[in-house]
């Protein structure tokens, strides 16, 4: 249930000097990564996505009703490099606390060191000795195998049954063992979280409980404002700010969501979107019972094409942070996502996963639902609403092989068709009758 950030911030254990931190780490290791990472040399190592204008997407999927009611924009997660995707904040910066910290406890790290020494042999081979491993439905596997195979770690990807071909093919490819399992993502993680326990040499990058992942993704807010800055965007009570965030199990949106509310307090509303197959987070939130809570009780078995949100639990952790932080979540079929999908490609030539396009239909829904328009009255916002800025985290993509994305495309222009099909049966009655009243 949502509070005011003067209650709900001061007890969490997370706050602005918890997020200045994970991006003076990231600063630090900067230099380190624009070595390491050709494609990271252009921004000295900084992971950045632009936040893009679609003013022609907003113009033609939006009735005037929501067109009218604030100005639009992506924050193009989908184009992070490295990794492809959203996970690149969280995934690469937990790898980088753990190498960090083991070299640290050595002393073969001193505080104040340039951080280019993280390639020297002596770092390489302490990292060997380590095995990190993780559980994923694909793109936290990218993330973490890409930056801890670069730094000479051993990678272990624990993959659920939902992992795309492609992303295990390119995580073998830089040299990470994939595990792929017949199960779900909550029991990918289990196993993974098992087979690390006991051995000091081996890491458990724990998705569900993890606060760097949290911190890594929270990070991605002062860069945020500093755009907003740049683009003469401006977040305060007369200009509200919707973040619409894709939801798995919860660490991307819900880290971003504690760090929207520590930098914008009130004017900062964030919605969680899921698709209606796996919406454990609402779920969770809605029953107080979080990681208890899995949508196979509501009969849900998480089949859906949006692969990196295909999660049955939350994360309890995220849950409890984020209770008294989030607006409200929404769910999104398979097909409105296809939709999502086909329109930014044929209105701003922007490709997507179907994950990255789950938060697209929250303007909508929170303009023309009654839901959203309680909310909208209880936050009394519907003044300045014309001057508000719905941002939408499009959370992965750039690296979904072309192949791929023509069988996304096909999917989703097999759906527009089907679907004008149906718009066309249902205005034939209408005809009907209008001419036997004749
Ligand atoms: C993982 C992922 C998310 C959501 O992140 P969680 O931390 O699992 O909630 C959203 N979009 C994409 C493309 C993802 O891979």
């Amino acid at each position: 249930m949502w509070r005011a950030a003067e209650e709900s911030l001061p007890p969490l254990p997370y706050g602005l000097s918890q997020i200045g931190e994970a991006e003076a780490r990231l600063q630090r290791f900067a230099p380190l990564l624009a070595q390491i990472f050709p494609e990271l040399q252009a921004s000295g190592g900084s992971i950045e996505s632009p936040l893009l204008p679609v003013p022609n997407w907003a113009g033609e999927t939006f009735g005037s009703s929501v067109r009218d009611n604030g100005s639009f924009w992506l924050k193009a997660d989908h184009q992070l490099p490295v990794a492809g995707s959203i996970k690149a904040r969280g995934g690469i910066y937990a790898v980088l606390c753990f190498a960090e910290k083991i070299a640290l406890e050595i002393s073969l790290l001193q505080v104040g060191d340039n951080y280019a020494c993280f390639q020297a042999p002596a770092f390489r081979r302490l990292f060997e000795r380590y095995e990190l491993s993780v559980g994923s439905t694909g793109n936290l596997g990218l993330s973490i195998g890409m930056m801890g195979a670069a730094l000479g770690f051993r990678v272990t990807v624990h993959m659920s049954s939902d992992a795309k071909e492609w992303k295990m093919e390119r995580l073998r490819r830089h040299g990470a063992q994939v595990i792929q399992h017949s199960l779900d993502y909550t029991s990918a993680c289990a196993i993974a979280r098992e087979q690390s326990k006991g051995n000091p040499f081996a890491y458990f990058i724990d998705d569900e409980n993890s606060v760097d992942l949290l911190m890594g993704y929270a990070a991605a807010v002062p860069g945020l404002r500093q755009q907003f800055q740049q683009a003469g965007i401006i977040v305060d009570a007369e200009h509200p700010l919707f973040l619409y965030l894709p939801c798995g199990v919860g660490g991307a949106p819900g880290g971003i969501t504690l760090a929207a509310r520590l930098v914008f307090g009130d004017h900062a509303h964030c919605f969680f979107a899921e698709p209606t197959e796996a919406p454990c987070m609402l779920f969770g939130l809605l029953t107080g019972r979080h990681e208890a809570a899995s949508v196979s009780e509501l009969g849900h078995n998480c089949q859906t094409d949006a692969d990196g949100l295909a999660v049955g639990r939350p994360s309890g952790l995220v849950g409890r942070l984020v209770n008294e932080l989030v607006s409200g979540c929404l769910t999104v079929h398979d097909d409105e996502l296809y939709a999502a999908l086909w329109d930014l490609e044929q209105l701003e030539k922007i490709s997507v996963e179907p994950s990255a396009a789950a938060g697209c239909l929250g303007p909508e829904l929170l303009i023309s639902t009654p839901e959203g328009q309680g909310y909208l009255r209880d936050h009394g916002l519907n003044n300045n609403l014309p001057r508000a800025n719905h941002v939408i985290w499009t959370t992965g993509g750039s690296l979904v092989p072309a192949e791929q994305q023509e069988v996304f495309r096909q999917k989703a222009a097999a759906i527009r068709v089907s679907r004008e099909m149906v718009e066309k049966e249902k205005r034939q009655p209408d005809l009907l009758e209008s001419g036997s009243g004749q």
